[in-house]
Order: C-alpha cells, then sequence, then structure tokens
C-alpha cells in the first residue's frame, strides 16, 4: 500500500509537479497533476494507473515510465527515486 495505489490524480493539488522517467531509454519530462487531470481521461486513475498508462514521450521508445512526485508532500518516508 502507498500513495501511488491511494490517491487519485484528481485528489492531488494541481501544481504537484511530478518527473515521468522512462524506464528504458531514462529520457524524462515534467508533468503537473492540473495538466494530466485537464487531459481527461487521467483524472480518475489511481497514480500507480497513470504511471502503468503513459508511455515514453518519444515514439520510437514507447518504453514504460516511472513517476516520481518531485517535492514531498504526500508520504512521509518517500525516496525519491526509489522504484
Ligand atoms: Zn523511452
Amino acid at each position: 500500500m502507498s500513495w501511488r495505489t491511494e490517491t487519485m490524480l484528481r485528489d492531488l493539488d494541481p501544481d504537484t509537479e511530478f518527473e515521468v522517467s522512462c524506464r528504458m531509454c531514462g529520457k524524462h519530462r515534467y508533468e503537473w497533476a492540473g495538466d494530466l487531470v485537464k487531459l481527461g481521461r487521467l483524472g480518475g486513475f489511481y497514480i500507480d494507473q497513470v504511471q502503468r498508462d503513459l508511455r515514453c514521450f518519444d515514439r520510437k521508445c514507447d518504453g514504460p515510465v516511472r513517476i516520481c512526485v518531485m517535492h514531498d508532500k504526500l508520504e512521509e518516508g518517500f525516496v525519491a527515486g526509489m522504484p
């Protein structure tokens, strides 16, 4: 159990910043919770579902991604960068 499985995207502060990094090629980008919610389909997803839904932004790669929250308001003891 963790914030990833208990927190819906739309429950987060829209200013919550994620780092979305590709497990395949290592490219990463930053997304804000509010922007992802605005896309529509992801708002009711839990964070782990969002992580499974998002793919690498490099279409040639299309690898699975890992989501890290940049500022740690969510969970005590959450260590950025841990899988
Ligand atoms: Zn990639």
